[in-house]
């Protein structure tokens, strides 16, 4: 285990010492919500580092999200999600994966919207850690709010091409450095210790040509972005700001929404109000690199 003092991702890596920002950030899951993170944004790049290292098999022993279930705003960003794919001429007989596809939710959704050959990977996940899976190759790859999990992005990013036929797409979803609100320490953005960096929107584009994968479209807003009230990125970070990472796979507070003006303007007009500070980065894989024939 090493502290996380110099950017492992640029060309000319800043370092902790030398940071543009440095903020303490608190965990927002309620079993760790005393503990508390030092993240810092580095000089050459933009993107945000959490400088502790940790023993994650613990914090991911209590981790909220395994127990989600699919909900209201799940089924809105999820046909967000098949939308995408869909403009990039993804249809229901092709092969899709899911890589760090969590407790599969999505996996679950592509199915039972005819994609039957959906496929998901998470190696923490015991339903879906089986590896001979990424011993195919997939007309398309999508991998929502992973890559900021992982403590070397450069890594994560050569793992993709060789799962994606030549031609075929990727989808990268995860927080924007550029956009997270540095002044809101609640941000679901930062998520410490959980979030080992936060990529620019630089980064993530220049670790995708390093790997044979070209940028083609980038959309700056969640896939939880629509007009139907409580379902935007705006609100629901506030909600999870007020009431931590669990509330997710807990019952809706209403009360606290009706008691909270700021949530109930958020509910109705959170989507005219972007903070854009999350990225989905549509690439076309080159076949480049890492194709096994
Ligand atoms: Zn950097």
């Amino acid at each position: 285990m090493a502290f996380c003092t110099r950017c492992n991702l640029c060309e000319a890596p800043g370092t902790f010492a030398t940071a543009a920002d440095v903020l303490r950030v608190p965990c927002n899951v309620r079993e760790f919500q005393e503990q508390v993170f030092t993240l810092w944004r580095c000089t050459g790049c933009g993107s945000i580092h959490c400088k502790e290292d940790v023993d994650l098999s613990k914090y991911y022993a209590q981790y909220p999200l395994k127990d989600q279930k699919p909900g209201f705003s799940e089924q809105i960003g999820y046909n967000n999600r098949l939308r995408l794919l869909k403009r990039h001429g993804i249809g229901r007989s092709h092969r899709i994966l899911d890589y760090g596809c969590g407790a599969g939710l999505f996996v679950d959704f592509l199915r039972q919207n005819g994609f039957h050959s959906a496929q998901g990977y998470d190696p923490y996940v015991p339903s879906y850690r089986d590896g001979g899976i990424l011993k195919s190759s997939y007309d398309a790859v999508v991998s929502y709010d992973v890559i900021e999990h992982d403590d070397d992005c450069r890594a994560f990013m050569r793992r993709i091409p060789p799962l994606v036929r030549p031609g075929g797409v990727v989808v990268i979803g995860t927080p924007n450095a550029d956009h997270v609100p540095i002044e809101r320490k609640g941000d679901p953005g930062f998520h410490p210790p959980y979030h080992r960096h936060i990529l620019s929107e630089r980064i993530l584009l220049a670790l995708g040509r390093e790997q044979g994968l070209e940028p083609v479209a980038v959309g700056r807003r969640s896939f939880y972005d629509s007009l139907i009230p409580t379902v935007n990125s705006r609100f629901l970070w506030r909600y999870l700001e007020k009431g931590l990472l669990d509330v997710v796979c807990e019952a809706p507070k209403t009360g606290l929404v009706l008691r909270s003006p700021d949530l109930l303007f958020l509910a109705f007009f959170g989507y005219f109000v972007p903070l854009r500070d999350y990225i989905m980065v549509t690439f076309r894989n080159s076949g480049q690199y890492g194709w096994r024939n």
